[in-house]
């Protein structure tokens, strides 16, 4: 089923408000097995919007518009569709009935105008709308079939999920599903895992595998097209199971984890701790951690040790080792991340310490430039980042590189020290 979808509004022309129903209906057809293949988005104007239902309805089998179902004289959807099939709009008493009951519930006195909301063009299935007072109309004409949907976002979504999507399914039953399932992958670029995966990318149908770089991870995204979910379902676990056997020790949840969630049920499993000293991040690792629900249980504490003297008087960073290598160098992140577990008194502890700029930087050390390092009971480790980006994108690049580094760390250890070393010994620092 060919899908076109036709979004009205002269402020979506602006760049006002944002197309969030055309996501949503994508998202929410594609996933029902609809091929979203055109999206048009038009203003106010009836000779515009007729220009594109005609382009529409020669291209598309269904045709879906959003927006225009008001009671006001520039809401002109439904009258065009209506002239468009050469449907007569007659007044519909349920209608009627439900957007007087609805107004004067809300203590809104009812305008004449309200009944043009009651109007619908004859042959056309209502789509009740209990949250507004334009309903849904789909109208049939030659092979295409017209949806009219309300464009308040939240009626849009009412009225597709509790009337549209269960007409759609007893219209096409046959029409299958698509499933999308993400593997979350940190610790390596985009081009690296393209380049790990190309003969899977190269083969694929169904599933497809989709790449996407988003704040420093990589998602996977596998989708597949089958008649039912199970199948779906299969289909993925099979190509999971190929990428994991290529990629797998870089995949660190899937689909709505977080590295700092992920981060936390590590060392909620362990009982252990974590605390951070942040130079360069300003807090904003300690900041991510605490989006998630329940980590007081596992970060103890952190310190922004932003200048030279905090990170000297408080977290006890080693005064010549800080005049010597500079405050932005391995050794100082070392100490930081040291002082500050001892500090805190946490089992873990990451320090993080660069150069966000934009100015500051020099040849030996560009901007860009961030040291991280985690400590533990068993010793510390660093690594060396050169992240791109401006200011906000180096500072959110690190702290997420300081939690991803931390997780690797955490992950360690359950296992035993020779584990331990064989795995240090075998870091890919190219990240
Ligand atoms: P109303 O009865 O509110 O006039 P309507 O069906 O006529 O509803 P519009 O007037 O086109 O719909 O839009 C109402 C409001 O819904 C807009 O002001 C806008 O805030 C929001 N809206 C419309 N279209 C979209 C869209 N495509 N994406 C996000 N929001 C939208
Ligand atoms: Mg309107």
């Amino acid at each position: 089923m060919k899908v076109e979808v036709i979004t009205t509004g002269t402020e979506l022309l602006l760049g006002e408000i944002l197309n969030t129903n055309f996501t949503y209906l994508a998202q929410e057809l594609n996933a029902r097995g609809f091929d979203v293949l055109y999206q048009t988005t038009v203003g106010d104007n009836p000779e515009r919007l007729e220009d594109a239902l005609k382009i529409a309805a020669a291209r598309a089998d269904i045709v879906i518009t959003s927006g225009g179902l008001g009671p006001t004289r520039g809401d002109i959807t439904k009258e065009l569709v209506a002239k468009f099939c050469g449907a007569e709009l007659y007044m519909n008493l349920e209608v009627w009935e439900h957007i007087h009951t609805l107004l004067s519930k809300r203590n809104i006195c009812i305008a004449a105008n309200n009944d043009k909301q009651a109007m619908v063009p004859s042959g056309a299935v209502v789509l009740r709308n209990e949250v507004g007072t334009a309903p849904g109309l789909v109208l049939e004409h030659d092979s295409t079939m017209f949806v009219m949907l309300p464009g308040p976002p939240f009626e849009l979504k009412h009225v597709c999920e509790k009337e549209l999507f269960p007409f759609f399914e007893q219209r096409f039953p046959q029409n299958g599903i698509i499933k999308s399932h993400t593997l979350k992958l940190y610790g390596i670029g985009e081009s690296g895992v393209a380049e790990l995966l190309d003969d899977l990318i190269l083969q694929q149908s169904n599933p497809t595998i989709a790449l996407y770089a988003r704040h420093g991870e990589i998602l996977v995204r596998l989708t597949a097209k089958a008649a039912a979910e199970e199948e779906a379902d299969r289909m993925i676990a099979a190509m999971q199971e190929k990428v994991e056997a290529i990629v797998g020790t870089y995949v660190y949840g899937y689909d709505n984890d977080t590295l700092p969630e992920v981060l936390g049920k590590e060392l909620l499993e362990r009982q252990m701790t974590i605390a951070f000293a942040e130079s360069c991040t300003g807090g904003l690792a300690s900041s991510l951690m605490t989006d998630v629900p329940g980590s007081s249980e596992y970060l103890k504490g952190s310190v922004v040790s932003y200048t030279n003297e905090i990170k000297r008087d408080v977290i006890h960073v080693n005064k010549t080792i800080l005049d010597k290598k500079g405050a932005v160098s391995e050794e100082v992140a070392l100490e930081m991340a040291r002082g500050v577990r001892e500090l805190i008194g946490a089992d873990f502890a990451a320090s993080i310490t660069g150069l966000a700029g934009p100015g500051g930087g020099t040849r030996k050390k560009p901007v860009g430039l961030v040291y991280i390092a985690v400590a533990d009971e068993n010793g510390e480790e660093c690594r060396k980042f050169n992240f791109s980006g401006a200011r906000s994108q180096v500072k959110h690049r690190a702290a997420m590189a300081a939690i991803g580094l931390a997780l690797e760390r955490v992950k360690k250890c359950s296992l035993n020290r020779e584990d331990l070393e064989e795995i240090s010994n075998d870091h890919d620092t190219d990240r």
